[in-house]
């Protein structure tokens, strides 16, 4: 007979494990079902290694572009990539240890496997049957590689973190999150990085001004930024390097082509007909706000849902949300996906919350938009010969200013912006913002300095 379960979750990442011990802390029996390694995506090959690495390079940048300035001899004989990996890998090997101490903490039974569905309360892994009478479907997606000639021979970002070598030349092609922030990893790190992108600039959804400064600082520190190159065929050279043919006539030979091109659901095994829950044309999951599947008793969450935000606490966030709802009498809790903010960490990073002036100028009309900015040079790159700028945008709108967007790029701004998050969750204006006394000296505090 097949063991019953109050709840099972499918998929062991970021949403999958946080809706799972939320059911488990609120008394339900909880099965969680992973394919591969217990974190998903963000701990395996997404955001915790990738923050590694970008502490690396800021580690690089430290000891190469500012340490002499502040008066260091850094002479640096070696960089042992190989080190660092290994390091990466310890560090995600303690963050497993805690996930399964606290699976195990709260009595929810892991099963290891690929789950598909068998009806609309069962499911199937390595042949054995499971039911429940809630199942939420968190399996997240994979990385895609576009379908041209040669495309086979680059990798993808999951392949960057397997690469064993620090490559001398690489070829990164993408102009998302993943494209950004791999390309200034390698660039910062030493190896000589180009970055292509198919159309005018990188990150093309984010605020221009944010936008252009990036472009701006790329063009003085790297990577080597091009523009509108689509491509179109890789060939494998002789020599084992690669060569890639751009629709503009445009080629480039390197060692390793990174494709971060976006990323495909990853619904594709799970046999959704079985239990009607229907996706777009794309594979992902429609649900409504309450993140139900079109099945009643199914849910979704995190980067599976159509519609839904790619990020690791947007995933945990509703997941845990659904928990409440489902386990602990709270028929009224769901996920606001409104003003979600969120980090690039790009050279410099990059904060972002709410509406880019473009968007706030097409929701209030120009004469209800207000924007303030301010640009500087940042003061720990200020007394070194690699000044960096920082710039940052507050968008208000209507006639009390309340503050619908907040961007900044610059040293620090990645660990800047959340508790102003907080402040335009509770609706904060211009005036409220200008109400607090600045922290000097810092960059956070040209947000509630501008005139
Ligand atoms: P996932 O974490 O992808 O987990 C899904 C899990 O389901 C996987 O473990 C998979 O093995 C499993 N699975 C799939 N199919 C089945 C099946 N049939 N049966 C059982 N198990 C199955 N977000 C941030 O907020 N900050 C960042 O800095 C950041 N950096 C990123 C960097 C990279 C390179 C990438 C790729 C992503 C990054 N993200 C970041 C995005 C973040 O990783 C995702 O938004 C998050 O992991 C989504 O969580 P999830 O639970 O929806 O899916
Ligand atoms: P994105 O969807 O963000 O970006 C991919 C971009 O690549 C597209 O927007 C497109 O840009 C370009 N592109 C698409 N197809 C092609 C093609 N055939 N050739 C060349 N370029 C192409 O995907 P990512 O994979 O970068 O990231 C996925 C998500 O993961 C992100 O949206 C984010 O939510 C999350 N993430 C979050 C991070 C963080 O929080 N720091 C870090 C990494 C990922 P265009 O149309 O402009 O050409």
């Amino acid at each position: 007979m097949a063991k019953h379960f109050d709840y099972i979750c499918i998929g062991g990442g970021s949403g999958g494990i946080a809706s799972a011990n939320r059911a488990a802390m609120h008394g339900a029996k909880v099965a969680l079902i992973e394919a591969k390694h217990m974190g998903g995506t963000c701990v395996n090959v997404g955001c915790v290694p990738k923050k590694v690495m970008w502490y690396g390079a800021q580690v690089a940048e430290a000891i190469k572009q500012y340490g002499p300035s502040y008066g260091f001899d850094t002479t640096v004989n070696h960089f042992d990539w190989s080190k660092l990996i290994e390091n990466r890998s310890a560090y995600i090997g303690r963050i497993h240890k805690s996930y399964d101490n606290v699976l195990g903490k709260n009595q929810v039974e892991v099963i290891n496997g690929y789950a598909t569905f068998v009806d609309a309360n069962t499911v199937e892994v390595m042949g054995e049957q499971y039911t429940a009478d809630h199942i939420t479907i968190a399996v997240g997606g994979s990385p895609m590689i576009p379908s041209l000639p040669g495309a086979e021979y680059g990798i993808d970002s999951d392949g960057f973190f397997d690469l064993p070598e620090q490559p001398k030349r690489a070829a990164v092609i993408g102009a998302g999150y993943i494209a950004v922030e791999i390309a200034g990893v390698l660039n910062a790190l030493g190896t000589d990085t180009h970055l292509f992108v198919r159309k005018g600039k990188p990150l093309r959804s984010f605020d221009p001004t944010i936008v252009e400064t990036l472009v701006d600082v790329m063009n003085n520190e790297g990577p080597t930024l091009r523009n509108e190159c689509i491509p179109k065929e890789v060939v494998k050279e002789q020599d084992g390097s690669l060569t890639i043919h751009f629709e503009n006539g445009h080629s480039h030979n390197t060692d390793v082509l990174i494709w971060a091109v976006g990323r495909k659901p990853a619904t594709g095994n799970l046999n959704l007909e079985a239990a009607g829950v229907k996706t777009d044309d794309r594979g992902y999951i429609i649900v409504d706000e309450y993140q139900t599947t079109s099945t009643a008793n199914i849910y979704s969450v995190g980067d599976i849902i159509k519609g839904g935000i790619e990020l690791t606490p947007v995933a945990v966030k509703a997941g845990r949300l659904l928990s409440e709802r489902l386990f602990n009498n709270k028929p009224e809790a769901k996920m606001d996906y409104d003003l979600v903010p969120t980090v690039v960490f790009s050279h410099p990073a990059i904060g972002t919350i709410g509406l880019t002036e473009p968007e706030a100028i097409e929701k209030y009309g120009e004469d209800q938009v207000k924007v303030y900015t301010s640009g500087f040079t940042a003061m720990y790159t200020a007394v070194t010969e690699h000044r960096q700028p920082c710039k940052m945008k507050l968008v208000c709108a209507g006639p009390d200013e309340k503050v619908v967007g907040l961007h900044g790029i610059g040293y620090g701004v990645d660990e800047m912006i959340q508790g102003f998050g907080v402040a335009m969750k509770m609706g904060a204006t211009k005036e409220d913002f200008d109400s607090v006394v600045a922290i000097h000296p810092t960059g956070s505090e040209e947000f509630v300095t501008m005139r």
